[in-house]
């Protein structure tokens, strides 16, 4: 049966820092909704096109089309055995959408690590945020930060600011987060799948958390295969 684990928490909770540090442990692939929106918009395809103005002003891209990316990226090899899905779902028609899919692929959500963090740190980390060009690297000018200034430590590409990073946006971001992907933290609880992490704590620590309530699968899958 594949692993599919939802990672669940605020902008800037620490998802995308938790999924590029486990994802290799547990030996499966990180699928981050906002990686893939910032990938379509590099490439300018209809996609990222299309997507371009809702992350622009913080609001969530349509659940139609993003529900039809998530299942495409589902359906490869690479997914074969499970995914770390972070970003996704983020509204409960998105979650009720996911059950559906994962249910063609013989699986269901299995755990939902909820990576707790107060709003007011969550301005701070993302407006000191530095992302990486080639692959959506994070870092943090004080957390977290890089070992040369402005260059990633894993591919030396350039670190840059997103746009959405901006204290406006974050901001709306947030509200958008309370209103449509809070009430999936009962949704999930509900179905005996949420598992909360203190996410305050540091880096190191919150992934040895993380990896203490995760199902170890790395025995089973191979992303290199
Ligand atoms: P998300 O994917 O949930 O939006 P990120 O993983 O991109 O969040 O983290 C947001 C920012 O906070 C990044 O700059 C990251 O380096 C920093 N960060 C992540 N986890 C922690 C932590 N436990 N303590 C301090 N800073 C953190
Ligand atoms: P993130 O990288 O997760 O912070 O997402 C950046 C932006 O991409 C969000 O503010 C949304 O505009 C868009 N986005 C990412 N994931 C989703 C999703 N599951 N549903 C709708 N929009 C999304």
């Amino acid at each position: 049966m594949p692993t599919y684990i939802v990672l669940l928490g605020p902008p800037g909770a620490g998802k995308g820092t938790q999924a590029q540090a486990v994802s290799q442990t547990l030996g499966l692939p990180h699928i981050s909704s906002g990686d893939i929106f910032r990938e379509n918009l590099k490439k300018q395809t209809d996609l990222g096109k299309l997507a371009e103005g809702f992350m622009n002003r913080g609001e969530l891209v349509p659940d139609d089309v993003t529900i039809a990316m998530i299942r495409e990226r589902l359906s490869r090899s690479d997914a074969k055995n499970g995914a770390l899905l972070d970003g996704f779902p983020r509204t409960p028609a998105q979650a009720e959408a996911l059950s559906t899919m994962l249910s063609e692929f013989d699986g269901e959500v299995d755990v939902v690590p909820y990576i707790k963090v107060h709003e007011e740190v969550l301005i701070e980390r993302l407006t000191g945020r530095w992302t990486c060009r080639a692959q959506g690297h994070v870092y943090h000018e004080k957390h977290n930060p890089p070992k040369v200034p402005g260059s990633c430590d894993i591919d030396g590409s350039e670190l840059y600011q997103r746009d959405d990073d901006k204290a406006e946006t974050v901001k709306r971001r947030i509200r958008v987060y309370l209103e449509q992907t809070e009430p999936l933290i009962e949704f999930y609880r509900q179905r005996g799948k949420l598992i909360e992490v203190d996410g305050t704590k540091p880096i190191e620590q919150v992934k040895e958390n993380l990896l203490a309530v995760l199902p170890d699968t790395e025995q089973t899958n191979d992303l290199g295969a």
